[in-house]
């Protein structure tokens, strides 16, 4: 394959073997720039070196008992600890875990974090589960990755499906093993503040989003689009990532919210809407818990949310949403990336030759671990940052992300999901090379 050619890829493929033929597509531009030893270091990057699976039983409120299978994959050792959620879906397996693992190495790379990648999680449907059913689930599943994790080891957080109260339970299963080590809570990250949590760990996830677009806008990088005032904005998914963009970028940014989706389906309205309406519709007066019916608008499909007019179009779900099958019809001149591996390959190309500018997940979600590296930071120090100083010290990060990856895209003339991946693998061989081969 010659320097800088497409594999030229015409199905839609899963998310790892997107994530490998991504990585793969990097390296050819890598290739020029090192030397022949150098070139078997980026098999270190191929990883994962650890996959766990683990079987185990939980006793259900009815007195049954039902067996889970978990995983905690290990992508990388380029740093210690390894770093990355935990995530509580109907569709997780070793393949998903091991991708999300993937983009985790990248992602820290990119936010020049000293942690490599994990990732991990259990297949279970928690919208079906009670409260006491996920803290048994989550309470065993800790126990059953205890031998990987640990504050110098492997640091769970967050991901789709979980959130404070499953941290502050891993958090409390380690610490009943190690009740002498000094920094337990530096273990997982995202617990709840009175427990060791941090300041803005919550938002994060879309303030990274926001500071990365706003920096976009900025510099006349995104075609089309020179304010994010007024701006129009679809949001798909309305959890976490997903509620607090939309927040921070009607408040903060003056954008108008035209769509939300969630995973029942979505609205839209061309006059607006507002976000803390939204979810409180969705939290206490939808029984199926959606946005759908709030201002008493109509039932959309996802596809038909997603193809609507806006300016800014932001998938906070999960992995490949926006598919080739849909990407000719979006409107959207910028899609920003909140959800991991939100975007298909056919998608990205089309969008691509549409002249879309992508701000890919291994950058535009890269606050939520930027954070959670804070709140370890902190643990460790035995120390409480104040929130302003959060905000200040993850825009700072995220800017000179933006700047790095958008300099390596001018250089190559790449894409910025493709200079992401090259500037990321350049840096961490760069990291590897120092480190040397063991033994
Ligand atoms: N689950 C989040 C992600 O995909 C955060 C990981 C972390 O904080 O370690 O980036």
């Amino acid at each position: 394959m010659s320097h800088g050619e497409k594999v030229g890829v015409r199905e839609e493929l899963d998310f790892l073997k997107r994530v490998k033929l991504e990585f793969e597509e990097a390296i050819q531009f890598i290739d020029t720039e090192v030397e022949t030893v150098e070139k078997g270091i980026v098999g270190l990057l191929e990883g994962p070196f650890r996959q766990l699976i683990v079987r185990f039983p939980v006793e259900m409120d009815d007195g049954t008992i039902k067996m889970f299978t978990g995983y905690r994959v290990q992508h990388s050792r380029v740093y210690k600890p390894t770093k990355g959620g935990i995530r509580f879906a109907p569709d997780v397996d070793l393949d998903l875990v091991t991708a999300l693992a993937f983009d985790m190495t990248l992602k820290c790379r990119v936010v020049d974090l000293p942690f490599g990648g994990a990732k991990g999680g259990v297949c279970c449907d928690p919208k079906k589960m009670s409260c006491k059913e996920l803290d048994r689930l989550t309470r065993r599943y800790a126990y059953e990755i205890f031998p990987v994790i640990g504050p110098d080891a492997d640091v769970p957080a967050p991901d789709v499906g979980t959130g404070e109260r499953e941290m502050g339970i891993i958090y409390d299963t380690y610490k009943m093993f190690n009740p002498k080590s000094p920094h337990a809570e530096a273990v997982v990250t995202g617990k709840p503040l009175n427990l060791g949590g941090s300041e803005g760990r919550t938002e994060a996830t879309a303030l990274s989003g926001a500071y990365v677009l706003e920096e976009a806008v900025k510099k006349g990088h995104i075609q089309g689009l020179d304010s994010l005032t007024d701006a129009t904005v679809v949001v798909q998914g309305y959890g976490n990532a997903g509620y607090y963009i939309a927040s921070i970028l009607h408040k903060d940014y003056g954008c108008r919210i035209l769509g939300i989706c969630d995973s029942k389906g979505g609205i839209y309205d061309p006059e607006g809407l507002n976000p803390e309406d939204a979810l409180s519709y969705k939290e206490n007066i939808s029984k199926e818990k959606t946005v759908i019916g709030y201002k008493g608008l109509k039932n959309l499909t996802i596809e038909q949310v997603l193809t609507k007019p806006c300016d800014i179009l932001v998938p906070s779900a999960k992995e490949t949403q926006i598919v080739g099958s849909i990407a000719n019809d979006i409107e959207a001149k910028v899609v920003l990336e909140l959800a991991n591996g939100p975007t298909s390959n056919l998608a990205d190309e089309i969008l691509i030759d549409k002249n879309v500018y992508i701000l890919p997940d291994i950058l535009a979600n890269a606050g939520g671990v930027t954070v959670s590296y804070f709140e370890w930071l902190q643990n460790k120090a035995g120390d409480q940052w104040e929130l302003s100083e959060i905000k200040g010290r993850l825009q700072k990060k995220m800017v000179t992300a933006y700047k790095n990856v958008t300099k390596v895209a001018e250089d190559y003339t790449l894409d910025m999901r493709k200079a992401a991946f090259v500037f990321a693998i350049s840096n961490a061989i760069g990291v590897l090379k120092n480190r040397g081969i063991f033994p």
